[in-house]
Order: structure tokens, then sequence, then C-alpha cells
């Protein structure tokens, strides 16, 4: 049942990776799924053209998991020409939105199958996207019931590879719950997930006109954001693509029109003196090597006091060999593949230019093939050394001497970029102090900084890290809605 202090909130079960029980029935979900070639093309409330259909590969083996017919222009036109906002009752759409909910867990071994073979995602991390997808689904369901304002009409939603079925999942419900008509573009990577979701959530009974799928790159995603048939925006994925985005709307939808943002970050976490080595390792760890370091939450750059930087780089750089690389399927995998030959390029130029300038301070082998980096970690000065988010796993360590706390928290919030961070202090008037001073979406005192959990921590950004609101929260639905039209004449 929802906790009264969280309206709404009712948080997918999920399954237990410590019960052979769940593992066996996820074994024998996921086994029909294993081979099977997937399919992804437009999914229009009209008749379907296509343009080039090409192959999607697995990461971690170069393996042919399906293919995607990418959405033509005339795709795009006849789903803009087709989109009808959702005009049911919001307890309709709530109902529907929640069987969808329903069908994604009943269908769980189809997407941990897919989300390995097609995402490169562990287990543990397919397991935790399918509960957020489903959290997110309910959530918005519940919220929809209590919007007191109307649609904005046509929303296009673009989403990202690293979640693609929790984000992909979130964006368009969100819209929906909201009546709103959707144009979804799920990242070129990963549309074999997005197809399978919308399926379902047609299945379920959100209507062809309300929701339709757009598979494609760059030319769908433009064609997209700049026709002034559309209404609003969601985007997550870079902070340069978002500001793209925005100069295409600016350019040509209505002055109006609202963009909801979730973009990068250049997150920090610092480790006082009064830290716990053994949990500062844990969290460190998890924030920055789980799902390959490719969240946009994850920990780029950790400063460490220097008196006890010693002795946690000995005990990380410990717990780093323990770490498994490896297929992503495999039960015993901590780090698979980065998502594509692309990604592993540009993260291992970064590396190489750290290793030429004599600052990396520790590597691991890799398995050969696929698109495997091994978790590096790598000496700077700070955060603005970095430059730019580097969205794989590769930790940035600096150092930092008693009393200059109050200088890093201004120098973190210095790059503009304001995701998330965290803190690992036994101080409780530091923790007040740094917590209340960073402009960031979501800090985390002592423990790891990724995961958020829908309704409970709403996330997302501040500064050129996201517009708000915060996905899961309370606020969220209100956006896509013209909550304007109370403001209007008054
Ligand atoms: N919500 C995710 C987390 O808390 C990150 C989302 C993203 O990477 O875009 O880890």
């Amino acid at each position: 049942a929802p906790l009264a202090i969280f309206p709404g909130r009712q948080n997918s079960k999920g399954f237990d990776l410590t019960s052979p029980v769940d593992l066996a029935r996820i074994e024998e979900a996921r086994a029909p799924h294993q081979e099977t070639l997937f399919e992804a093309a437009p999914m229009l409330a009209g008749p379907v053209a296509g343009a080039a259909r090409t192959e999607v590969k697995n990461p971690a083996t170069g393996a042919l998991v399906g293919h995607m017919l990418a959405a033509s222009a005339a795709d795009v036109d006849s789903a803009l020409t087709h989109a009808q906002a959702w005009t049911a009752a919001p307890a309709e759409r709530a109902a529907i939105l929640r069987r969808a909910a329903d069908l994604y867990e009943a269908n769980f071994g189809a997407f941990f199958a897919l989300l390995a073979r097609e995402a490169g995602k562990t287990l543990g991390d397919a397991v935790a996207e399918l509960r957020e997808a489903v959290d997110f689904l309910r959530y918005y369901a519940n919220g929809a019931e209590s919007l007191t304002h109307p649609p904005h009409g046509i929303f296009t939603c673009i989403s990202p590879w690293n979640f693609p079925l929790a984000i992909f999942s979130g964006q368009i419900v969100a819209a929906l719950a909201a009546g709103n008509a959707v144009l979804a573009k799920p990242a070129p990577q990963t549309p074999l997930i997005a197809a399978y979701a919308v399926k379902l959530l047609h299945e379920a009974g959100v209507p062809a006109t309300a929701l339709q799928l757009l598979p494609g790159g760059t030319e769908v995603g433009i064609a997209v954001t700049s026709d002034a048939r559309v209404n609003g925006v969601c985007f997550t994925g870079s902070t340069a693509t978002a500001q793209g985005i925005r100069r295409a709307m600016a350019a040509n939808l209505s002055p109006t029109a609202p963009l909801i943002a979730e973009t990068g970050g250049l997150n920090a976490m610092i480790v006082d003196s009064t830290a716990l080595p053994e949990q500062a390792v844990r969290d460190v760890l998890a924030s920055s090597f789980q799902s390959a370091g490719q969240r946009c939450s994850a920990l780029r750059c950790l400063y460490l006091q220097e008196d006890i930087a010693g002795p946690v780089t000995e005990m990380l750089f410990g717990a780093m060999d323990e770490l498994t690389l490896a297929e992503p399927w495999k039960l015993d995998t901590d780090v698979g593949p980065l998502i594509d030959a692309a990604a592993h390029k540009t993260i291992s130029e970064h590396v190489a230019k750290a290793r030429a300038e004599g600052r990396v301070m520790k590597e691991m082998t890799v398995p050969a093939g696929g698109t495997f980096l091994a978790p590096t970690v790598i000496k700077v000065s700070g955060v603005e050394a970095m430059g730019k988010e580097v969205f794989g796993p590769v930790l940035h360590v600096a150092t930092f001497k008693a009393g200059e706390v109050g200088a890093l928290v201004d120098r973190i919030n210095a790059t503009g970029y304001g995701l998330t961070f965290g803190l690992h202090s036994r101080i409780d008037d530091r923790v007040q102090e740094v917590t209340e001073k960073l402009n960031v979406g979501n800090a985390y005192v002592n423990r790891n900084q990724i995961g958020a959990v829908v309704g409970s921590q709403p996330f997302g950004g501040e500064g050129m890290s996201g517009t708000g609101p915060k996905a899961g929260g309370p606020d969220y639905l209100h956006r896509f809605t013209r909550i304007e039209a109370s403001f209007a004449g008054q």
C-alpha cells in the first residue's frame, strides 16, 4: 500500500537475486528470448513507410539481436497527422497504465533477456530497471487522477540507451497520464526494448493515436522536435543535445512549448577523514562502476581527504580486483560492456591520454572482444580538470586538505552542472552545510549516489544538468499539463 508520507508511492517487489527460487524463475522466463531476433519498426496510427532497416547488435558479443526499421520523414508527418490527445477520463487512463504495469511485470523474461542482449545490462541492473519502469507506471497512474489542468497536446519523448526501459517508459507514461498524445523516439542503440514496451502499452489499452513509436537516429530526432504541431518535448541525454533541441524548438514551436530535459553531470563525492573507509569504498564502487559507469548519476570525481587517501585507495584497488567483468547475462557479472564501439573509442582515448601523462592509478584487464572497458582510476587535480562528462567506468580521484571542504563545494558548483553528489562524513554540521550549499538535484550522504527510487527520491538536476521538475516526484506530471492556463486572466 502507498506510504502516507510519500503519497502515490507503490514500489514493485522485483526479484531477490540471492534467492534460488527467484533465480530459477528468471532463468526459465528468459530462456525463450535468448536467441530470438526482435524487430523495431515505426508503430503508427496510420500506415508505415519506413526508411533504412539496420541491424541491432549485442554490445558484448557483436551477435545480432534484431533489426530496426527507422521512421521516414513521411512516417513522422503521418504520426503528427494522426496523433490525438488521450481524452479518456483520468481514472480510465490510470487503470490502463496500471494494467500496463502488470503486463511489464508479467513479461520480465523478455525484458531481462533484451536488457542484457541489446543494452549490455547485468541481471542486477535489469531487475532494478524493470522495477523502476513499473514504479513509474504506477506512480504516474496514481498522479493522473488528481491532475486538474488540460494536456499540452502532442508531446515528443526522446529517451537514452542507458535506461532503455525505465526512462523510455517514465517519459511517455508521464505524458500519457496527463492526457497528451506521445511521439516516442528511443535511442537508436536500443529500439527493440522500446518496441516491446510500446506493444505492451497498446495491449493494455493505450490508443494507437495516443502513443506512436518513431525509431531512428538524429534525423528523426530533429524532425520530431522542429515541427510546429509538436506542443512539448521531454528529453534525457547529453547537455549539448538538449541545447540543440532548445534551439530547434525556439525556431519552430510555440514559444510556450515546454522542454523537460534531464542532461549530463560532473558528479562528485567528498570523503572526509571521519568516513568509514569500508563503507566509502563499497559506495564508490557502486557509484562509479555499476552499469559500467553509464548512468548520468554516476560518480565521476572522488575527493579524498589527504590523510586517509592512501588507505582508502589501497582498499578501493583491492576491491576493484574482485570485480567480475563478463557477459552481462552471466549471474556473477559485476561490470558489463559499454553500449557501442563509438563509446568505447571515446573513453579509451580519454584513458590513453591520462596514461600518457602518467595519471592512471589503477587499471584492470578486460575480456577479449565486445566493447568492454576496464574500470580505471585516474588522478586529477579536481572536477574542473575533467572538462567533460566521461560516460563509462572511469573514476577520477583528487585529494584535499582539512579546512578545504568549503572551497571544494564552490569548485563543484562552479562547473555549472548539478546532478548528483555524495558525501561521506560523520560531522553533522558539515553534512548540513555542504548539502545546503551545493547546487545539485540529488545529494546522498553516507551511501552510494545512484539508483534513485521513484516516489521517495525524485531524480533530476540543476543548472546544466536539467530543467526539472524531477522524475518520479510530485511535480513532474504537472509540467506535462497546461498548468499555465491557471495563471491566464488572473
Ligand atoms: N535515475 C538514475 C539513477 O538514479 C540515473 C538516470 C540516468 O542515468 O539518466 O541512477
